[in-house]
C-alpha cells in the first residue's frame, strides 16, 4: 500500500480512522515512563518476580494496554493481548487499538519481551481456545489474567443472543447538563430510565459472566500458574454521576462483575492458593468513557481540579500505581471493605469533589474553557486516536498497512 497523509475524520464526536505514528508515540510514551518508573523504584525489571506471564483481555487500548504496558515492562512479563480492532483495508486505516498493538509488538521485540496479540471477539468461545493454544505454544501458563472489556455488545457464546448494552437511569428520567462534544456546547439532556430487559442485557455485555468463562476455560487447560490472581476493573465515582452510572444499569453490570470476583476468588484460593479482584479507577478519557451522557463534562472539571492540586492520572500513570506500587510483590494488598483496590482515592478526596459540585452549577458553553479543562479533555480524545500527538508531523504521508 502506497504511503498516504492521514487527516482526522470524524462521524458526530467519534473518530472513524486513525494515525500510526500519533498511536505508536502514545505507546512509547508510555513506554518510556513505565521503564522510568521501574528505574525510579531502583530494581530491574528481573528482579521484580511474581508475574511472568500475562492475559490482558481488552489489552488493545485505555485501561488493559496501559495495564499491559505497566507488566510487560514493569515485571519483564510476557503478555498475550486480546482485542477486537479493525485492521487496515486498501487506503481505510486500522483503529487505534490495532496500531498501538503494532507498536507495543514492535517495543516489546526491541526490549527482548514476549508478546502475542489475538484480534478476535472475546465473548466467544472459539477465541478462548484460540488464547489457550497460543499460551501454550508461545508463553506457557499465565500468573495474571486482566479483564478490561468495554464493549457495546456481546453474542451470547451458549444461546447466540445478541445483548446490546445501554447507558440509562433505572427506574426515574435523569436530567442534567452534558456536553455535545461534537458541537462542544452544554445543554441539559433528560435520559430515560431502562427497561428489565435493558438491565439485563447491559449486566449479560459488561457483567462477570463472560470474565468467568475465561478463567473457566483456563483453569480447564492447566493455564493459571499456581497463585494466579485476576482483576477486572470498574468505576464508580461521585453521587453527580451515580443516576447514569452507579445507579443506573452499567452500575448494575459493575454489581455482577464483584460478585463475580467474590466466586472467582473463592475458586482460584481453592484450586491454586490465588486471588481475584476489582480495581475500581480513575474516571480517564478513553472511547467508553466518552460514550457516556454527563461523565465528559464531569471529566473535564474533575481534571481542572486534580490538576490543580497535582494529584491528576491518566491511564498509564494509573495502571503503574497498580502494578508497580499498590500490586508490588510481597506487599499486602490493601482492600475496602467490598473486597476492592481503590486506585479512585484521589479522584474522590473530599476537597477534590467539594470544588467538582462548586462549579458543576456554574458551567457554561461560554465559560466552559475558562472553569474546565475541556480542551484538555478534548485534546486527550483526539490523542486516543493518533491526533493531536506531540511530535508528529501530521502532513507527512504514513504507511498505514501495518501489522505485528
Ligand atoms: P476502552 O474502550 O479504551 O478499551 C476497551 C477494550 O476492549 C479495547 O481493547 C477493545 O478492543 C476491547 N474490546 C471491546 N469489545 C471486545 C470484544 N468483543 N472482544 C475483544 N475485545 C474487545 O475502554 P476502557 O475505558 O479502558 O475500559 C476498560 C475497563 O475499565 C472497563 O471495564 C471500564 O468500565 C473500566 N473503567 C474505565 C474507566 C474510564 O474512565 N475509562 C474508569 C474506571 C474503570
Amino acid at each position: 500500500m502506497p504511503q498516504q497523509v492521514v487527516k482526522q475524520k470524524s462521524r458526530g464526536f467519534i473518530c472513524v480512522n486513525a494515525h500510526p505514528e500519533g498511536c505508536a508515540r502514545n505507546v512509547e510514551r508510555q513506554v518510556e515512563e513505565a521503564r522510568a518508573a521501574v528505574t525510579r523504584a531502583g530494581a530491574g525489571r528481573t528482579a521484580r518476580a511474581g508475574i511472568r506471564n500475562a492475559l490482558v483481555i481488552g489489552g488493545s487500548t485505555g485501561y488493559g494496554l496501559a495495564s499491559r504496558v505497566a507488566l510487560a515492562w514493569g515485571y519483564g512479563a510476557g503478555t498475550l493481548g486480546v482485542f477486537f480492532e479493525r485492521p487496515p483495508e486498501d487506503d481505510r486505516t486500522a483503529t487505534a487499538g490495532w496500531y498501538n498493538s503494532v507498536a507495543f509488538h514492535r517495543l516489546a521485540h526491541r526490549d527482548g519481551l514476549k508478546a502475542a496479540s489475538l484480534n478476535a471477539d472475546a465473548f466467544s468461545d472459539e477465541t478462548k481456545r484460540t488464547a489457550c493454544e497460543i499460551l501454550k505454544r508461545e508463553l506457557g501458563p499465565v500468573d495474571l489474567v486482566v479483564y478490561s472489556l468495554a464493549s457495546p455488545k456481546r453474542q451470547h457464546p451458549r444461546t447466540g443472543v445478541v445483548h446490546n448494552s445501554v447507558l440509562k437511569p433505572i427506574d426515574y428520567p435523569y436530567t442534567s447538563k452534558t456536553i455535545d462534544l461534537s458541537t462542544k456546547k452544554i445543554h441539559e439532556i433528560t435520559v430515560q430510565p431502562a427497561t428489565e430487559q435493558e438491565i439485563a442485557d447491559t449486566v449479560a455485555v459488561m457483567g462477570g459472566e463472560d470474565w468467568k468463562f475465561w478463567i473457566d476455560a483456563l483453569l480447564a487447560e492447566g493455564l493459571l500458574a499456581e497463585g494466579a490472581r485476576t482483576i477486572a476493573y470498574s468505576y464508580i465515582g461521585p453521587t453527580l454521576t451515580w443516576p447514569i452510572y452507579w445507579d443506573g444499569t452499567i452500575g448494575r453490570a459493575k454489581i455482577h462483575l464483584e460478585k463475580t470476583a467474590r466466586e472467582l476468588d473463592a475458586l482460584l484460593a481453592g484450586r491454586l492458593r490465588g486471588n481475584a479482584w476489582i480495581s475500581v479507577n480513575k474516571a480517564i478519557v478513553t472511547q467508553a468513557s466518552a460514550a457516556i451522557p454527563v461523565v465528559p463534562l464531569y471529566m473535564s472539571l474533575l481534571f481542572k481540579v486534580m490538576q490543580e492540586e497535582g494529584i491528576d492520572e491518566d491511564a498509564a500513570a494509573q495502571m503503574r500505581r497498580l502494578y508497580l506500587e499498590v500490586y508490588a510483590p510481597g506487599k499486602a494488598l490493601v482492600l475496602d471493605g467490598d473486597h476492592r483496590i481503590r486506585l479512585d482515592d484521589r479522584e474522590l478526596r473530599a476537597d477534590v469533589q467539594a470544588e467538582v459540585t462548586l462549579l458543576w452549577p456554574e458551567v457554561t458553553t461560554e465559560n466552559l474553557l475558562e472553569i474546565s479543562d475541556f480542551a484538555g479533555f478534548d485534546r486527550g480524545f483526539k490523542n486516543l486516536f493518533g491526533f493531536d500527538v506531540d511530535g508528529v508531523d501530521y502532513s507527512k504521508p504514513v504507511e498505514t498497512d501495518i501489522s505485528w
